[in-house]
């Protein structure tokens, strides 16, 4: 499932492609996808310029021209995929393709669709329901260990749910979580409101930290691999605890625990988080 180093990925690599763009037209195969779609959604889009697009939490947002913003999430498996022309052929899972007036495409696939397109008033973004009770940014200036004391105080829940709360903080899910507790030394068990002393000051810099060398990762991935048409934001990462069950931690070579919480599958090193 994408998470916000995937999102930024795709983000970054739709900003050259679509700013400044028309829309020449949509192809829409669908009238929902996880949600109802806006009515007439491919008909208000055609003709309309593309601003700069920018991210919240896991959500892509593309201003439009007519004072809208496009919203897109990618769901559990949606992928974006760009196109200098006219794609030859499109497949089942391409419910949105857009093409631009510089003749690129850009087409929203989503097998499982669970994803959304959805429109909002420009300017009005923060009162979306889906962004509404989103929490912080956390790599923007308003995620510290001052916040992380403030939300996490008196939590008797494991600290891996809460930060997986997007609530608390946007965008985060199991696979950056999972790195970033190992980074900081901190058990996934462990209760949220005992990170407390060296641990929490641990936790805020191992978030940014494993979200930033990811991103850095995922524009390497644009740079080298992408051919167009290749999907974007599916990047190989080097992750330390995430899917390596069993196999010896890079640090102490104990064998990665796998646990369950909250119905999905947690690793850690027993040995080095506490
Ligand atoms: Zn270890």
């Amino acid at each position: 499932m994408p998470e916000l180093p995937e999102v930024e990925t795709v983000r970054t690599a739709l900003e050259p492609v679509v700013t400044g763009q028309q829309i020449r037209s949509v192809r829409l195969t669908r009238g929902d996808l996880r949600w109802p779609l806006p009515e007439r959604l491919d008909e208000i889009l055609t003709g309309q310029i593309f601003g700069m697009p920018w991210r919240r939490g896991k959500y892509i947002l593309l201003p439009l021209s007519g004072q809208q913003t496009l919203l897109i999430h990618l769901g559990m498996s949606g992928a974006i995929r760009i196109y200098d022309n006219c794609p030859d052929s499109f497949g089942k899972h391409d419910h949105f393709s857009v093409e631009l007036a510089n003749n690129n495409w850009f087409v929203f696939s989503d097998p499982r669709r669970f994803g959304h397109l959805d429109l909002l008033q420009s300017g009005n973004e923060a009162a979306h329901p889906l962004l509404a009770a989103m929490g912080v940014e956390p790599l923007s200036n308003a995620f510290s260990r001052t916040y992380l004391d403030e939300v996490l105080a008196g939590r008797k829940q494991p600290i891996k749910t809460a930060l997986l709360d997007q609530r608390l903080i946007a965008g985060l899910g199991n696979i950056y979580v999972s790195e970033a507790l190992f980074k900081a030394g901190i058990s996934p068990r462990r209760q949220a409101g005992n990170v407390v002393g060296k641990r929490a000051q641990r936790l805020a810099p191992a978030i940014r930290n494993v979200l930033n060398a990811a991103i850095e990762q995922g524009g390497t991935s644009l740079r080298d691999h992408v051919q167009p048409g290749g999907e974007i934001g599916y990047f190989v990462q080097s992750l330390q605890v995430y899917g390596r069950g069993g196999e010896p931690c890079n640090s102490c070579s104990a064998p990665i625990k796998v646990i369950r919480q909250g119905g999905r599958s947690g690793f850690y090193c027993p040995n080095c988080q506490h």
